[in-house]
């Protein structure tokens, strides 16, 4: 298919611009509504002496009366300017009739339609959409900000002037590993002729891989920012749907632009939106501006003689579908895993972003990192952030503990919100929540079970709350059907207090459905499709790309399917089982629920009877 320009959008927005020009022609006043009388009707009111002015051109004749008339008599439609038309046989008194009577005649000129405004629009209107669409499509493709025609193919890279807004190492915390790595390319970039002069092998590019959040962008700014040298970032998923040729003259642009201020970094944010590996079913269609801009990337990083002094940064959270073609030698052949930080690594990026908050006394920030775990570094600034906000709303002085707390469960639970549930509901809820945590509880070595509520949250009318003791780092089969048979929990209770179900479970079985895709797909826990990898990428999506084993057969996505569903029922099956061998038990936990709401760790195991179990960490 080839492709148009702009894609689906640019039609949205042609019919956008037509829309906006029928609303503007809309707003200007038609004709003014006249009153339509008949001849006859006109010359009474002409006799009557209620005629004040005149117009007329032809046979249409147009005025004012001087007082409203009613026509025809009797309806609602009533007004003081008439129009009428009067008959070809003529009534040749009208004149000095009207002279007689007072009428001032041709006071203003007939008003024939539209306007000389409207009229313009409707001629010129559709012309002007088109060019206005013309300029928008080559701005767009200059990339937008104040780039006029002449800009089109220009960088957009934002050149960050080091002194400005300089980030260093010390404003990144908590991946240490990756920290190091990029120490000898920040010596490098602040002694080139050093590492020229011994003929050494500088590197030319460095991936950063690891998931959102992590402070890959930080980390590329802070190297800017240690070496003084300038920074120039660029998001290669603007590239994707732009006009074929415009990603690649934008990618030489930058470069030259970069050489020219050598030393510099650049930074190619999102490198997987365009370094996807070519071939295979992924391209659907042949992206040729994703291609012709990756192959203008690997075409100015080969041109790097090595003196430039221009290094590329670049990150992605999905290294593994890049195209083999960007990781070759001389291209980027640095690869640095930034990984989410564990508990000292939360506390010190904690530290960071504590640094200008007036923070209680009491608030612990070893409990902080102990509380969130998973959480990566944009995560963490946004509870700092949430929790200076809650303090504000309550007019602390400083953050309290109280204030983290509740920001870490707005973030984690969702903010609470005001419905009502009926009784009945309420009831369902409380034994819907039961069900998950007295499952969470029972299971050998699951998480913790560290709140319960019947408050709706964002989508959820309860929520009940696990986390671990310590982070993990990797989980054996059963841990995972305990998640599992936990999260079925809710389904599980309604149906062995109520004997049905309701739509409540949905985002249960969701989550349910991928961890049992995965299990059975990634990590090879099946054994009816033994250990083979099935599933990629966030998304668990089946593997598709070459070199990665290709598409996996039908007969094996069959056998997938098989086994979730297998794994899935015979969890369901376990988990009413455990419920209805601990009946009392999840009433108890629903009781206590329905009148006080909210059970926090240490009262919803002692409502259950169930000593908690301390992982051993
Ligand atoms: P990524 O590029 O990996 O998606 P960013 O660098 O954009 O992540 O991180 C967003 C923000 O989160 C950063 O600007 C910073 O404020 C904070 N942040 C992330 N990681 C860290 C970290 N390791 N140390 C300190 N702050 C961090
Ligand atoms: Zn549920």
């Amino acid at each position: 298919m080839p492709r148009m320009p702009g894609g689906p959008r640019f039609w949205w927005i042609l019919l956008a611009l037509l829309a906006v020009n029928w609303f503007v022609v809309s707003l200007i006043p038609d004709r003014e509504e006249r009153l339509a009388v008949p001849y006859t009707v006109f010359r009474e009111q002409v006799i009557a002496g209620n005629v004040a002015e005149v117009t007329s051109k032809g046979d249409t004749i147009q005025g004012e009366f001087r007082k409203a008339v009613t026509y025809p008599s009797g309806s609602d439609s009533s007004d003081t300017t008439f129009g009428t038309e009067r008959p070809a046989f003529g009534d040749d008194e009208l004149l000095p009739l009207m002279i007689e009577k007072g009428v001032e005649v041709n006071a203003t000129p007939v008003d024939e339609g539209r306007s000389l405004l409207t009229t313009l629009l409707f001629s010129f209107g559709p012309v002007i959409l088109l060019v206005l669409l013309f300029v928008f499509l080559m701005r767009r493709a200059a990339g937008g900000a104040g780039g006029a025609l002449t800009g089109l193919g220009k960088s957009k890279a934002k050149r960050y002037d080091a002194s400005a807004q300089r980030v260093t190492f010390a404003d990144v915390a908590g991946i240490d590993e990756a920290e190091e790595e990029l120490v000898e390319i920040v010596d490098f970039l602040k002694n080139p002729d050093r590492y020229r002069r011994l003929g050494g092998q500088i590197p030319r590019g460095v991936l950063l891989s690891g998931p959102p959040g992590t402070g890959k962008t930080l980390l590329a700014r802070a190297v800017a920012g240690e070496a003084d040298v300038p920074f120039f970032s660029l998001s290669a998923s603007e590239f994707v749907e732009m006009i074929v040729g415009v990603g690649a003259s934008r990618v030489r642009d930058l470069f030259a632009q970069a050489k020219a201020t050598a030393p510099a970094i650049i930074f190619i944010d999102e490198l997987d939106a365009i370094g996807r590996a070519r071939g295979g079913s992924a391209s659907l269609g042949g992206n040729d501006e994703r291609e012709q801009t990756l192959n203008q990337i690997l075409t100015e990083m080969d041109g790097f003689s090595g003196g430039e002094g221009v290094i590329v940064l670049a990150a992605t959270n999905r290294p593994e579908i890049l195209d083999a073609a960007l990781l070759r030698p001389g291209r980027f052949d640095r690869r640095v895993a930034v990984n989410p930080p564990d508990r000292d690594g939360r506390a010190a990026i904690l530290e960071v972003h504590l640094r200008g908050v007036p923070v209680a006394d009491d608030v612990s920030v070893e409990g902080l990192a102990q509380a969130t775990p998973g959480m990566v570094g944009a995560d963490l600034r946004n509870l700092i952030n949430e929790a200076a906000l809650m303090a504000a709303r309550r007019n602390h002085e400083r953050v309290e503990p109280a204030d983290f707390t509740d920001a870490l469960e707005k973030i984690v639970l969702g903010a609470e919100r005001r419905i009502m549930l009926s009784p009945a509901e309420r009831e369902r809820t409380a034994y819907h929540e039961s069900g998950h945590a007295l499952l969470g509880m029972l299971q050998p070595g699951a998480d913790p079970v560290r709140k319960i509520s019947i408050v709706p949250r964002g989508r959820a009318l309860g929520v009940t709350f696990q986390a671990p003791d310590a982070d993990r780092y990797g989980y054996g089969v059963s841990y995972l059907r305990g998640r599992i048979i936990g999260a079925l929990g809710g389904r599980a209770a309604e149906e062995v207090v109520y004997g049905d179900i309701t739509t409540g479970a949905e985002s249960d079985l969701e989550q349910v459905t991928a961890i049992a895709r995965r299990m059975v797909g990634r990590w090879g826990m099946s054994e009816a499709i033994g250990p083979v990898s099935v599933l990629a990428g966030p998304a668990d999506e089946p593997l598709l790309f070459p070199g990665q084993g290709g598409a996996p057969s039908p007969r094996t996505q069959e056998l997938l399917d098989t086994e979730v569903r297998r794994i899935i029922e015979e969890c369901y099956v376990e988990a009413v089982r455990v419920l209805q061998a601990n009946r009392e038990k999840l009433t108890a936990l629903a009781t206590a629920l329905l009148d006080r709401e909210t059970l926090d760790e240490a009262d919803a195991y002692r409502v259950a009877g169930v000593t908690r179990e301390r992982a051993s960490v």
